[in-house]
């Protein structure tokens, strides 16, 4: 007799997920794994909150979040619409995966780099060559000469924290003319320089930036995508067919009281800068080889110490950093840069561990 109870799982997908930065109930961690910011959103985002009118949620959120494009549109000088926004830079992504990533050439992406890009592709059955960073974690741009369905490229990078300039965007840019190329800028705003401007000369260009990092927004999930209109209008489309509504009443209000506040924005990145080179400077002199950082943590090559030891070491101290498992990256830790309190504690015990 068949067995009719099981013949249903042959039809259930196969997929091995994103593992996301490990959250905790405990409110007393120091929690520099996820790449948070350690500061609370702006003044004004608060204020936002307090007066939100509830009797709104009876309704539909705004479908097209015009008024939130039109401040983000103001604020990067371009276009309302070329903005798209989502659900978080994730959404995002995906949801350009899914719109831009059509070829049966495969896209390329670096072998060190946000993992989640693999997972996609499995998702959406897009096939995929990543391309080797150099042992100083540097992307040769003319990896990306070759024939491709597409590419994607953090920049600054994640998780190493590498940051490249107008010149190498622009290279990437030149020698890819008939394909999309998007640049996640998830981390830009600790950085020095952004390409959401380059979407002007290059139509095939998609820039992502997220709410979750710089604007201490992580909690309500929006990201956003600048891009040529006709870009902009696929991934619209894309978007209205599975979710009309992907970003919520409050989370909307809130997106654009952080972006009226540029003072605010400026001054928190500002102070993570300062903390980054601080810690920075103490980690290497215990010894450790701490890559320059253009994002708001730091990556730690841990060289004659054991990186998995000393993450498990910090977590019984309540300490929580990222350690990833993977070839070429398994000796290094990824520490969020905290408060100052937050970082100095987590060297301090860094400290304790290696004595
Ligand atoms: N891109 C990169 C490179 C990231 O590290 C992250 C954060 N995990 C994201 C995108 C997604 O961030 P979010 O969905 O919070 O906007």
């Amino acid at each position: 007799m068949i067995n009719l109870e099981k013949l249903w799982k042959k039809n259930l997908r196969d997929i091995e997920p994103y593992v996301p930065g490990e959250q905790s109930e405990n409110p007393d961690i120091i929690k520099l794994n996820a790449n948070e910011n350690p500061y609370p959103p702006s003044p004004k985002v608060v204020e936002t909150l307090k007066h939100f009118d509830s009797n709104m949620l009876r309704r539909y959120p705004s479908s097209s979040a015009s008024e939130l494009k039109k401040v983000l549109a103001e604020f990067h000088g371009i276009d309302k619409n070329c903005v798209f926004v989502g659900n978080g830079s994730d959404e995002v992504i995906a949801l350009s995966f899914m719109a831009f990533f059509n070829s049966k050439k495969p896209i390329l992406f670096p072998d060190i780099t946000y993992s989640f890009y693999p997972v996609w592709c499995s998702l959406y059955k897009i096939p995929y060559i990543t391309k080797k960073v150099t042992e100083d974690f540097t992307i040769n741009p003319s990896d990306y000469y070759e024939e491709n369905g597409g590419v994607i490229i953090p920049n600054p990078n994640a998780p190493t924290g590498k940051g490249e300039k107008r010149e190498f965007i622009e290279d990437i840019l030149e020698h890819n003319k008939d394909c999309i190329v998007i640049i996640d800028e998830a981390y830009v705003d600790f950085s020095e320089y952004s390409c959401v401007e380059l979407i002007k000369k290059y139509d095939n260009l998609v820039v992502v930036q997220t709410f979750s990092k710089s604007r201490s927004l992580a909690g309500i999930r929006v990201g956003a995508a600048f891009g040529n209109p006709e870009l902009i209008s696929v991934l619209e489309a894309v978007k209205n067919s599975y979710n009309s509504y992907t970003i919520d009443s409050i989370a909307l209000e809130l997106a654009i009281a952080s972006i009226k506040d540029k003072d605010y924005f400026e001054l928190t990145n500002q102070k993570i800068k300062l903390t980054r080179e601080r810690t920075t400077k103490a980690l290497r002199e215990l010894g450790f080889k701490v890559y320059d950082s253009d994002t708001n943590f730091i990556f730690v090559d841990c060289g004659k110490y054991n990186a998995k030891e000393i993450m498990e070491y910090l977590k019984t101290k309540n300490i929580y950093i990222r350690y990833f498992n993977i070839p070429r990256i398994d000796n290094h830790l990824r520490i969020t840069i905290g408060t100052d309190f937050e970082t100095a504690k987590t060297v301090e015990e860094i400290e304790n561990f290696i004595k």
